[in-house]
């Protein structure tokens, strides 16, 4: 997608600060935290929301570097949220399937 935040991002046309990438899937650091540790994990491919992804492979490869994040950041012993906000009820702002990996401190439930 040539107007997507995050296709640009995987392109390397705008910076970001990479924690993690396989052939799959990318991480790197949100540019507003909201926790100590916020890491957002996307598929290289461009699929607009969860709701569009169509294999069990990306969701997995997703969930897989979700754990490989939060061991790397040292938060996997002390715990960590996993988000993936879709659409609008789902405040969802970015079109590009993402998944959130929050952690570094106890964190509120349920989210406003
Ligand atoms: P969501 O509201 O679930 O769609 O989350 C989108 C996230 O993308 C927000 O937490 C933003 O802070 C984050 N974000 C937006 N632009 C960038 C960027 N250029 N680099 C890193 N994170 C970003």
């Amino acid at each position: 997608m040539i107007d997507c935040l995050f296709c640009k991002i995987v392109r390397g046309e705008i910076p970001a600060t990479k924690v993690a990438e396989n052939e799959v899937c990318l991480a790197f650091r949100d540019i507003g935290p909201k926790a100590p540790v916020h890491v957002l994990v996307i598929p290289k491919s461009h699929y607009g929301s969860m709701d569009d992804v169509p294999t069990a492979e990306v969701i997995g490869a997703m969930g897989l570097m979700a754990q490989q994040v939060a061991r790397q950041e040292g938060i996997a012993e002390t715990g960590y949220r996993c988000v993936i906000n879709t659409g609008a009820d789902g405040g969802q702002t970015v079109g590009h399937v993402h998944l959130h990996v929050l952690g570094g401190r106890a964190l509120g439930w349920p989210p406003g």
